[in-house]
This record gives structure tokens, sequence and C-alpha cells, in this order.
């Protein structure tokens, strides 16, 4: 009987995996530009973490957690994201005592048990920044810059939009909600059930339901940049200023909310053209009391989240070009054992080598070609006599013979000139 792969989980084949790698690298690359270090958190954490990092009455927490109970009976759960357990490990290992400012990113697979849809997974990956320790506006200029930044040079600045909101804080919040709450009372009959109930708990939340008939409910609900106290006005026009000396163009966008309570001040979104209602491919913001909701000390931060397969599936087939050098020998033994050291001197240079020995001649030409090699090196009875080496252009199909000794100088040139096309 053939096994198949749970549904909603997927295997990211060869053909895929050059462009996450391409897309970890850049990620990698610029957040060390920025400062960040990567912390690597276990995919399994204590269900509680979640309860409390996330709260109970989100949807995450309610439907889609791949929860169970592990041999020793504690509730365990795959993350379903990973702030909560970046910020457990902060505090499990005292980080912010050793350096009060701490900026940290990871990369990984998160698990949620959802209805499977075109980009959306039950186990789905994310790219993911926290920063904390640093309140200022200036910090969160620089955060979403960052978050810019990485979206722009892999989809490239024209297909992006990055909006930018403040949800208030503990001072000047409240006023929002009760105001939401009475607005969202007089539409009732339209919520759906979860919101007729959370509408009293936590009436943000309903602002962040995805239930057509609560989209419409609330299109004309109140907005919180009336209701911004003088100390959030300020670090809100604060924040965009630093945005525009960052050179990051964005926004603003009153309706955009994040549900979760701890949610204080900026709050953002970067959407890419082209992924049609589901277009967002980053979101994020202040948070400045979850750490302290997580058992930690009453220390701010702020982060975010790209969706990878979202990234992934803009960045399309044009960016993931082969490079390096197929070895084909004439198929005899010692011709065959003799190409062994050519290709050990092509790999020492860092390029990428490959040969298919013990096949025919035709087999091995197919198989350069199939690859995507754009480069040949041809290993004859002829050439080793005269210590030479044909090279073959793939795609032109025009050969040159060279000196085997100046192979590693003409190699690179050839495939420089590629790169340069
Ligand atoms: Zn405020
Ligand atoms: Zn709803």
């Amino acid at each position: 009987m053939e096994i198949k792969a749970i549904r909603g989980m997927n295997d990211i084949l060869p053909e895929e995996s050059g462009r996450w790698r391409l897309l970890e690298d850049t990620t990698r690359r610029i957040f060390s530009l920025y400062g960040f270090a990567e912390l690597r958190p276990p995919l399994l954490e204590r269900t509680e973490l979640f309860l409390r990092g996330i709260g109970d009455e989100t949807d995450v927490v309610e439907k889609q957690m791949y929860t169970f109970t592990d041999k020793g009976g504690d509730s365990v759960t795959l993350r379903p994201e990973a702030t909560a357990c970046v910020l457990r490990a902060v505090i499990e290992h005292g980080l912010l005592g050793k350096d009060p400012v701490q900026k940290l990113y990871s990369i990984g697979p998160m698990f949620r048990y959802e209805r499977p849809q075109k980009g959306r997974y039950r186990q789905f990956h994310q790219i993911n920044a926290e920063r904390l320790g640093e309140d200022g506006p200036l910090a969160d200029a620089e955060t979403l810059a960052m978050a810019y930044d990485l979206a722009r040079s892999i989809l490239g600045r024209e297909a992006l939009l990055m909006e930018v909101n403040s949800l208030g804080c503990k001072e000047c919040r409240p006023a929002f909600k009760a105001e939401l709450e009475g607005f969202l009372a007089s539409r009732q009959e339209l919520l759906c059930s979860d919101c007729r109930r959370r509408m009293h708990t936590n009436p943000l939340r309903v602002l962040d339901c995805k239930v057509e008939s609560c989209r419409e409910a609330v299109r004309n609900a109140p907005l919180m940049d009336r209701l911004l106290c003088n100390g959030c006005r300020d670090h809100h026009g604060k924040v965009l200023e630093g945005l525009g000396a960052l050179g990051v163009s964005c926004e603003e966008n009153p309706r955009l909310v994040r549900g979760l309570d701890y949610y204080t001040r900026t709050t953002f979104e970067i959407t890419a053209a082209g992924l049609g209602s589901q277009n967002a491919v980053a979101g994020g913001g202040r948070y400045d009391d979850l750490l302290s909701v997580l058992g930690g000390p009453q220390v701010g931060g702020i982060g975010f989240a790209f969706g990878m397969e979202r990234m992934i599936m803009l960045m399309g087939e044009a960016r993931h070009r082969e490079t390096g050098c197929f070895v084909v020998t004439q198929p005899r033994p010692d011709i065959e054992l003799a190409s062994l050291a050519l290709i050990s001197e092509l790999r020492s240079a860092g390029i990428r080598t490959e040969a298919s020995p013990g096949r025919s001649f035709k087999a091995q030409m197919r198989r350069a070609d199939r690859s995507g090699y754009p480069l040949c090196a041809i290993l004859g009875e002829d050439e080793v006599k005269t210590a030479t080496l044909t090279i073959r252009d793939m795609r032109t199909a025009s050969q040159i013979k060279i000196n085997r000794a100046a192979v590693l100088e003409e190699v690179t040139s050839l495939l420089a000139d590629r790169k340069g096309e």
C-alpha cells in the first residue's frame, strides 16, 4: 500500500528548494545587517504557553492547534506561531539580564489545523523577528524597515504596499473598545456566533474576523486614530517620520488591527500584488505587555512574521538559475578515473560540478542538459593525450578547446559571462 503525506503537509521538492534557500539566505543576510541574531526554539512546547501567549479565545487556540498528551501525561502543542516560543526562551535563559536589548529572528515550520487551500497549509513556514527592550518610535521604524527591506529584495519595490496603524495603549484603548462594543451591539444580527461572544470580551477580534457577514458588519466601525492619547499620537507620528527618513514608503490604514490584547501602538502589514484576496506577506506590531503575560519582566517589544509559502509563490521561477560545470567522459575506466582529479579541482574552487560515470557518452550529455548545467567539460582519449579539455556551452552547443592547466580560469570566466547576461 502506498503511504501518502498528511493533508496540508507538503514535501518541498528539489525543484523548489532552491527558492526556499534563496529566501532563507536573503533573510539571514538582511537581518544580520540590522544586528539581529538567530534563535532556534523547538517545534514542540507546553500547551499552556500558547493559551497565555496567543489568548484562549482566538481561532488559533480554539480550533487550530495540534495538541496532544505525550507519554508522560503532559499536554503539548506543535507551535502554531513563533513569538511565544522565542519570548519563552528569552525569559527561560535570562537573555535580557545579559543584554537589555535583544534582537532575534527565527525561521521554520509552524502547525495549524486549518482547511487546506491554495497558499495555506497545515505545516507552513514563517520568518519571525522580535526586538525587545527598546520602546522608542525609531526602534519601530527600523524594525518595519527591516521587514520592508526583505520583502523588497525578494519581490521588488513596485509590487509592495506597507500599511501602518496605531492601536493605542492601556490609557487610550479602553475608550475605543467601549465605543466599538456599542457599535457591534447595534449590528449583532450580522455577526457570526464566535464574534457575538467575542464582542464583549475583545471587540478588536471582531475587526479581524474573516467571515464575510462580519466583514460587512464592521465596514463603518469607529476607528482608533481619533481616540489616541497624546503619547500614542506622538509615537505614531515619529514612526512615520522615521520610516520616511529610512526611505520606506508606507500608507496609514486606520482599519488595520491585530486582535490580541497585548498588541500596543504600532501595527503594520505588507501586502503584495498578485496574491488575490490573501495578499498579506508579512504583518506584525508592538507588544508592550506580552513578555510580562508570559512571566517575564515588564519589557516592551516589537516583532513581525513573514509567511514563507506566499513569498515563494510570488518569487516565480526566474530567480533560480543553475550554474556550474558537468564533466562528461569517454566511457573508459582509465579516462573516468582521470576525470576525478578534474572534478575535485573544480569543486575545490567552489564550482558546482557533477558527473555521471559508468554511463554512455550520450546518456551523460543528456543528464548534463537536463540538470541545467550551463557548461560541460568533455574528456576523451584525445584530450587526455594532449592535456586539453573541450568546453561546451550547453545553450549554444558551441565548443572550444582549452589547456587542461587553464581549466579553473576558463570555466570561472565563462560562468561569470553567463551570470552577467
Ligand atoms: Zn495611548
Ligand atoms: Zn465573525
